[in-house]
This record gives C-alpha cells, structure tokens and sequence, in this order.
C-alpha cells in the first residue's frame, strides 16, 4: 500500500495531502463564483457572454500569483525544512490543477476527465520544465560567478529555449498513431496552400482537442492545428487561416529570434545571487526589468507580425472567408471580440474582422473587465500574510540559539 490514513501516515503524505485539497477546494470555491455573472448571461450573444467569461479566466492568474507570493513569504518566515516545502508545493500544484477542471468543464462541457488530463499534463511538463530549469539555476547560483556557473546558465538555457521552441515536438511522430480522416484534409488543404504561397511547412502536428486552435511553431517551419478548429471551419475558412499561419513561417530571422526575446529576458533572472551580492538593492531592481523590457519589445514585434499575417490571409484567401473563421474561432473559445488593453499581441476581433472588409453584424461590444471580484479577495491573502509578516518580526528577532537548534519538522514521525 502507498500510503494509509492514520496517524502513522508519513509526514510527507499528510502535508501533501491536505495542501492538495485545501487548493482544490478554494479553487473550485472561487472559481465557482467568478463563474455566476457568465452563468445568468445564458441566452446573451456570444460576445456578451464571452466578455463576461473572460474577468472570471483571470481569477486563476490571480490564484497562481497569491499562492507563490503566500508560500514565498511563508517559506521565508517559517524556515520550514525542504521536505515541508517541497510537498507542500507539489499539494498546491495539484490541488490548483484539479480544482481547474471543474471551472474548464463548466465553460466547456466538451472536455472529458482524460482529454484535460493529457492536455493539463503536456501543459505542465512544458511549464515546469521552463521554470523548472529556471528555479534550479537561480537556487543553485553562488554569490561569484565563474567559467563553472556560465557554463551551468548556456546548458540550462539551452534546455530552456529547446522546451519553449517545441523543436522536440517531432519525436512525438515517432509514437506509433492512427491517422484519423481530419488528417488527410488537413494536409491536403496544406498543399494547396503551400503551392499558393510557395511555403512548404516541415511538419503539421494535428491535436485532438475541445479547444480551437491553428498555431506556427516559426522555429520548427511547423503548424499546430486542432480538431476542433476543422470542425468548425469548412475548406474555404480553414485555407485562409493556413495563410495566416504560413505568413508567420515567413518570417525574418530577427523576428524569430525576438519571439525568444521574453525567455531570455526571464533566464538572467537566474543571477539574482551574484547581481544582489555585487549591486544590492538597485541590481535587483535593474534584473527584474529586463524580463519586463524583453516581453514589450517581443509584444510589440509580435504585434506587427500579427498585422502582417492577417494582411497575407485577407489578400492570398477569400477575405470574408477570413473574418468568418476568426468570428467562429473566437466564438468557440469563447474569447472576447475587443479586449480589455489595445497592447494584445492580437488585435481585437472586432478590428480584424472590419479590417477584412467584414462589419460584424452586431455592435462593436464593450471591453471586458480586469478580474471578477473573487481574484481581488484572493489577492488580499498575501497582503494579509505579509502584514501578519511584519507584526510577528519584532517578537522573533532576534532569533536564540535555542530556536535554531529545534529539530525540524522531518523528525517527528
Ligand atoms: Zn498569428
């Protein structure tokens, strides 16, 4: 047996599991409640519901944010051991992750237990090979940098930029698969569009899931595009999308090297040792923009590259084609037609559509708002920790040897 539910149960377990719970059920709580507005929108047009949907999306954003800030401050002040942190890390992220499926199945009911399993693992095999990575070279960078530790960044780097590249993405070809019917279309409809355009893509990764999406992966010359997407668009929307992707394939070595502009920018972050020990205060303060200064300069190319790919659809496919498959894309995620900021790598639907020649024959909707209320009350529990924070110093500091000498959490079995 793994584990038993008594008092004999590991530590490691306990902690593990009760964190895993406790952010289940406050995701699944808050999540719930930012749902209610979108939920009585039922009946609306879809661009109603969806600029309701989207202040509830951001509430888990603000969950993420609350979490790392709470745990950061309580693992500062409760010098927890590193089993104490490590488990009850892993609680919250799974914990996070379940209670998520209920808010994904909610908004869309398409989604099985299995089909968001692979999707939300794949995500976080991604995600926590990134910063994962990341995590490891900061924590493990001393105060002085030499040949060793530059030596460390390039490899851990190089990893980094290989995961967020997807250049791995073609050894999942090697797996034996079925080709499913979609498939055949799919690549026939790239073949045309590669005639057309003179652009051949290396690879086309077809992906079965709820959500609708047609991707180009510029490192790789590749397409990602789901089952979705080709249910809902019939040949003619489909091959002007294929333009708008191919378009992205074009693009520049310049362009291609600033789309990993905001990893490079987030990696030097892994010298905050060396950066705080040598400049203090002020170095931190320099590090952390250049994260920031890296992900507005790759926005803003992006930005125009979005322009750019759209102007190749309207004029290499039927323009009213265009604007109707972005109308049915966005309506099938449920994505707002204007956003709520005008610095989105995408431009608004809305404008898009009108820039194909299209007017939308409904009236040009609101912008969303910033976060359900639930996000800003989960927002007050680092603040709330943080001031519990600064009331407990003064009775703690300074700290006796006798403190320090207490066995750690570990111990007690
Ligand atoms: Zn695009």
């Amino acid at each position: 047996m793994l584990f038993r539910f008594d008092a004999r149960m590991d530590l490691k377990w306990q902690i593990f599991l009760c964190t895993a719970a406790g952010m289940a059920l406050l995701t699944t709580v808050v999540m719930h409640l930012a749902l209610i507005p979108w939920r009585r929108s039922a009946g609306c047009h879809w661009t109603e519901r969806a600029r309701l949907l989207w202040p509830a999306r951001r509430v888990s954003v603000a969950l993420v944010f609350a979490c790392s800030l709470s745990g950061g401050f309580l693992g500062g002040v409760d010098r927890a051991s590193w089993l104490v942190n490590s488990c009850s890390v892993a609680g919250l992220v799974c914990g996070f992750l379940a209670g998520t499926f209920f808010f994904t199945r909610a908004i869309e009911p398409r989604y099985r237990f299995l089909t968001w399993l692979g999707e939300t693992f794949w995500m976080a095999l991604v995600q926590f090979g990134i910063y994962g990575i990341l995590l490891g070279l900061m924590w493990s960078m001393p105060n002085a940098v030499g040949p060793a530790e530059w030596l460390r960044f390039a490899v851990g780097l190089v990893g980094v930029l290989v995961i967020a590249t997807g250049v791995w993405l073609p050894l999942l070809k090697l797996f034996p698969h079925k080709r499913k019917p979609e498939e055949e279309r799919l690549e026939a409809l790239v073949r045309e569009v590669s005639v057309q355009t003179g652009l051949t893509p290396r690879w086309i990764f077809f992906s079965k899931s709820p959500k609708a999406f047609a991707g180009a992966l510029v490192h790789l010359r590749s397409l990602v595009l789901t089952s979705r997407l080709m249910e809902i668009l019939n040949d003619e929307e489909l091959r002007a999308v294929l333009h708008h992707e191919v378009a992205h394939l074009r693009e520049g070595f310049g362009v291609k090297l600033s789309r990993l502009l905001p990893i490079v920018g987030i990696s030097a972050l892994a010298f905050m040792n060396p950066v705080e020990h040598v400049y203090g205060l002020n170095g931190i303060v320099l590090l952390f923009l250049c994260p920031v200064l890296c992900a507005r300069l790759a926005r803003a190319i992006a930005r125009r590259m979005e322009h750019r790919a759209d102007d190749a659809a309207i004029q290499g496919a039927d323009p009213v084609q265009y604007a109707r498959a972005l109308e049915k894309l966005y309506e099938a995620n449920q994505m707002p037609a204007v956003m709520r900021s005008n610095s989105m790598v995408h431009p608004h639907l809305y404008d898009r559509m009108l820039a194909a020649g299209v007017t939308p024959d409904y009236a040009r909707p609101e912008r969303p708002g910033i976060m359900a209320w639930p996000g800003w009350v989960v927002l007050l529990m680092p603040v709330a920790m943080m001031v519990l924070m600064l009331t407990q110093i003064p009775t703690n500091a300074p700290r006796s040897s006798k403190a320090r000498a207490e066995p750690r959490l570990e111990n007690h079995r």
